[in-house]
This record gives structure tokens, C-alpha cells and sequence, in this order.
């Protein structure tokens, strides 16, 4: 089982010509980064919160400290102070691109490669999971479609349905150039809905609702799209996971500083049931990932490494420092081997509540 470390793909001088314009940036504090923070949940109204999680950037140790509460009355869990659109640019540039597409490829490796399988497979079950209610959909959107590998992998199960993606990035432009989209639109969906108005008969949306900032406007986004009859497909993590307690900080899923709302599924379905959908289907198991252990696994070892070379940190690695690095992550392979087959082997037992990582709804726009 090899792990790469990421100091190995994207060079050091990638980092180096970064570092002057993030240190300058950084050198006028991060408060920006954060807006006000909320007395009462986004989701119900109710002002009984309390913290949940406290926790810091994991994954690109970029600067800051984040807090997910919780609602006592409705369970949402959401994360205050949320960050501004300042915070936005900062904390996903050079994530999904730039500096972070290569560096990515290479620090999860292993992890990708699991991922990755399991996703292939995954994207056909999702595909699979509307034609009991539409056989031959015409024309599908597939929201937060990134470079459109659903939309590819789902084409070879429909190959005469019309696949478009919609991305708040450019991705979704190299989507439509590689042939996975057959149109991409780039932008805001909420924005973006009121000209495609009951064009499509299903919309999908698979890990996207945490990361957008009113999950509500994006669902009425998609009654708007949706021709009546047609069918909304979500996918999101679960917080009611079992593995979000006890991995604590760990969880992969709580994604900080991306993931800014945490949806119990009733809590989904009630609100879709208000808004104009019948509820389908919720299902557990079948969207669960079994990657919590191994996650985890990686993000303590790779928080106790020194860090790689990182424009947002002040300064290079030394010799000692990557030797150090190289040394740790060879050391946790073995741990997070053995992770990933209780990983698996959890997954076998699972297709339960509260053991998923992930909960999937499906539902019919109604009239
Ligand atoms: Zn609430």
C-alpha cells in the first residue's frame, strides 16, 4: 500500500512562486474570512444551539479555527461564524485546482484510488436508483458536477438521455470540452435556475448541498428546474453517523472549512415534503462510503507530519523536515492498511442509520 507523499507532485517551486501573494494576503489577518456569527439555526429559527465541533483546516492547514453548532431543536448542524465570500476564495483556492489538483493526485493516493473505485461503481447504483420512476428521462442536470464523471459514468446506463452539468467553477467547462456534459453551465444555481424552468426531468446533487451557503434556495432551485413529475436525486453526509461521534474532529465528512451544512435526513425530507416533493425514497447504506477509518488514519498522520511546501506557510520545508514527513507516512501505512479493511469490513455490516456516512433521497417534484 503506498502512500505518496504530496511534497513529491507539484514541485516546490509551484509553492515558491505562490508564496509572496498568500503572505501578503495573510499579512491583513483572516477575520475577513468569517462573517458575523448567527444566534439562531439557518434552518428552523430556533436559538438553542451549541457547539458541536471545533476544529481546524486539516487537509490544506491553511489558517484559521472553525466551529460547527448544532441545533438542540432540529438537529441541523451548521458551521458559525460561516465563512464570507472572502473566505470562500481563500479557503478553496488551489484545493480542487491550481497548486492543489496536482498536490491532491498525489497526498491521496491511496485514499483517492479507494475512493475513486468505489465511486465508479457508486455512480451507476445513482444512476440506477431513478429508473424504477423514470425509465428513460429525457433530459438530466447533475448539480456540483465538477468534471461530469457522473454524467460520463451514467451515459453508458442511458446513452439516449442528455446529460448537462452546472458548477460554480470552471470545471464544469473542461466537462463540456472532454465530452461528459453536453452543456456546462458555470455559476450560481439559484441564479442560473429561472432560465432553465422546467427543463429537466431529474436533477441530481451529489455531495454538493453541504458546501453551498442556503441549501433551502438550492432545493427551490431545483422544483424550478424540474418539469412537474420529474425527480430530485440529493446525496449528503450524514451527521447522525455514529462514525461522526466517535471519530470526533477525524470524520472526514465534516470537511472543514468547505462544508457548511451538515442536513439530518428527516430534516431533508420534511422540508422537500413542504416544498412541493413526495419523498420516494431515503436510503443509508447504499450511499454509505467506507473510507472513515482510513480518513481518519491519514489525517492524524498527516497532522502530525510537518507540513509539505505550502505557499500560505511562511517558509519551505527543510531536509530534516520532509525526511520526517516521508518517514511518518511510511511508518502509518501499515495503520491505515488495517483501517481500510475494517473499513470494508464495517461496510459489510452496515446499510443501517446512523452507521452511514452518507444518506441519499430521492423525490418527485409534484404539481
Ligand atoms: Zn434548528
Amino acid at each position: 500500500m503506498a502512500c505518496t507523499d504530496d511534497s513529491t507532485v507539484g514541485g516546490g517551486s509551484r509553492a515558491a512562486a505562490l508564496r509572496p501573494a498568500y503572505q501578503s494576503e495573510l499579512a491583513k489577518g483572516t477575520d475577513r474570512f468569517m462573517l458575523p456569527r448567527r444566534p439562531d439555526c439557518p434552518w428552523c429559527g430556533s436559538s438553542r444551539l451549541v457547539e458541536r465541533l471545533r476544529t481546524t483546516d486539516l487537509i490544506q492547514r491553511k489558517p484559521g479555527e472553525f466551529v460547527l453548532d448544532r441545533c438542540q431543536d432540529c438537529g441541523h448542524t451548521f458551521q458559525n461564524p460561516r465563512l464570507s465570500p472572502d473566505g470562500l476564495d481563500f479557503y478553496y483556492r488551489d484545493f480542487y485546482d491550481g497548486l492543489g489538483e496536482g498536490r491532491l493526485a498525489g497526498v491521496l493516493t491511496t485514499l483517492n484510488k479507494t475512493v475513486r473505485m468505489i465511486t465508479d461503481s457508486n455512480h451507476r447504483r445513482r444512476a440506477r436508483q431513478v429508473l424504477p420512476f423514470a425509465p428513460e428521462p429525457q433530459r438530466w442536470l447533475d448539480v456540483g458536477t465538477s468534471d461530469g464523471e457522473f454524467c460520463a459514468a451514467a451515459r453508458a446506463l442511458l446513452p439516449e438521455t442528455i446529460f448537462d452539468g452546472l458548477d460554480l467553477s470552471d470545471s464544469v467547462e473542461r466537462a463540456e470540452r472532454q465530452g461528459n456534459v453536453t452543456h456546462g453551465y458555470q455559476g450560481a444555481f439559484p441564479e442560473l435556475a429561472p432560465g432553465l424552468a422546467g427543463r429537466y426531468d431529474v436533477v441530481s446533487m451529489f455531495h454538493y448541498l453541504e458546501h453551498t451557503g442556503e441549501p433551502q434556495h438550492e432545493l427551490s432551485a431545483a422544483h424550478q428546474v424540474l418539469r412537474p413529475g420529474g425527480l430530485l436525486l440529493v446525496e449528503v453526509p450524514d451527521p447522525d453517523s455514529v462514525f461522526g461521534r466517535l471519530l470526533g474532529r477525524w470524520w472526514l465528512p465534516w470537511f472543514q472549512p468547505q462544508h457548511l451544512h451538515m442536513i439530518p435526513a428527516g430534516n431533508l425530507g420534511r422540508y422537500l415534503t413542504e416544498t412541493g416533493f413526495t419523498v420516494l425514497a431515503e436510503q443509508h447504506g447504499e450511499a454509505h462510503l467506507p473510507i472513515d477509518l482510513l480518513a481518519a488514519s491519514w489525517l492524524i498522520i498527516s497532522s502530525l507530519a510537518p507540513p509539505a511546501d505550502m505557499p500560505w506557510l511562511p517558509k519551505a520545508p527543510d531536509r530534516v523536515s520532509m525526511a520526517l514527513r516521508y518517514a511518518l507516512y511510511m511508518g502509518g501505512a501499515p495503520a491505515m492498511a488495517m483501517a481500510s479493511v475494517l473499513d470494508h469490513t464495517i461496510a459489510l455490516c452496515g446499510g443501517r442509520p446512523k452507521v452511514s456516512n452518507a444518506y441519499r433521497i430521492l423525490a418527485r417534484r409534484e404539481l
